[in-house]
């Protein structure tokens, strides 16, 4: 089976195709799930991403943009900010990831829905090659949290066990609601606006990892000028209610612009 898939790893893939961008992302998981560390799991979770992307135009949109500036403000100002990172987000993100925690001053912890020894150290080494420790490897102390089963409980002791705010991204609803029953406020990036991770996160980017780490490393940069005072502003009048009824009015409204769209029907080139 893994020779199959190997074979397919190696068509070269043509950078006019009109969907280039969305393949070299689909390869950097499959090279990914080659080494070992992405889970096939993975593969069919950002094949549910994909699909929503699809709905929100492969753009990140205003609601998720307003969403970003929350959060953002939220990791400045935590005391014990921690960003979440699994297989999926070490594949698509890790320049990004480090760039944004570096801006924000957070922590990195690999935590695992399919955690094996052998998976966070392959993560942990990708990060290593770039200079960068993470927390929550088999080296570090562990720390259990209640709400969650087996291995899905083990967190850092100096991260996310004691973390104010802790942004996830490709998370599963399960985990999501255990971070917010302990009290933290957790930042999500989920492209699903029904998941139950968008659902039961604090704050919640409706937007792809590709795209949003990157966007907020900017406003980070942005808001880091600022007074505290305008960030503890931006942070305490921002309301997910209203940011998740305007990712679904925006892809209603785009859905109905497109299906009065003559354009919608692609001619043969
Ligand atoms: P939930 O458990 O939250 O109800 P789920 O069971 O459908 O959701 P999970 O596999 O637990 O899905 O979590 C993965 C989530 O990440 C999905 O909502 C999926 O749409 C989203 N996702 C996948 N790829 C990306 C991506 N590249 N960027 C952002 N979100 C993504
Ligand atoms: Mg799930």
């Amino acid at each position: 089976m893994l020779n199959v898939v190997q074979r397919m790893v190696f068509v070269e893939i043509p950078p006019d195709h009109p969907r280039y961008l969305s393949l070299k992302i689909r390869e950097k998981l499959v090279e990914g799930f080659l080494e070992g560390y992405v889970v096939p799991q993975g593969l069919i979770a950002h094949g549910r991403g994909e699909a929503f992307d699809y709905l929100i135009g492969e753009e990140t949109i205003e609601p998720a943009r307003r969403a970003m500036y929350a959060a953002v403000a939220a990791l400045l100002l935590a005391r014990h900010p921690v960003i979440s990172v699994n297989g999926n987000v070490a594949a698509l993100a890790i320049d990004d990831v480090i760039e944004l925690a570096r801006e924000v001053n957070a922590k990195i912890e690999v935590n695992l829905f399919y955690r094996t020894p052998e998976r966070v150290r392959k993560i942990a080494e990708k990060f290593r090659e770039r200079g960068v420790e993470v927390l929550g490897t088999d080296d570090d102390e562990l720390c259990t949290i209640p709400e969650l089963h087996s291995e899905r409980r083990k967190v850092s002791c100096r991260g996310i066990y004691i973390a104010d705010v802790v942004l996830v991204a490709i998370e599963d609803g399960d985990r999501t609601e255990a971070l917010r029953k302990l009290g933290k406020l957790v930042i999500a990036i989920d492209l699903n606006p029904l998941s139950r991770t968008a659902r039961a996160a604090s704050i919640t980017i409706v937007d792809n990892v590709v795209r949003a780490f990157k966007e907020m490393v900017k406003i980070a940069r942005e808001l880091k000028q600022r007074p505290r005072q305008e960030l503890e502003n931006i942070l305490h009048t921002y309301d997910n209610y209203r940011t998740l009824r305007d990712v679904l009015l925006y892809i209603c409204d785009r859905l109905r612009r497109l299906a009065e769209d003559r354009g919608l029907v692609i001619e043969p080139r």
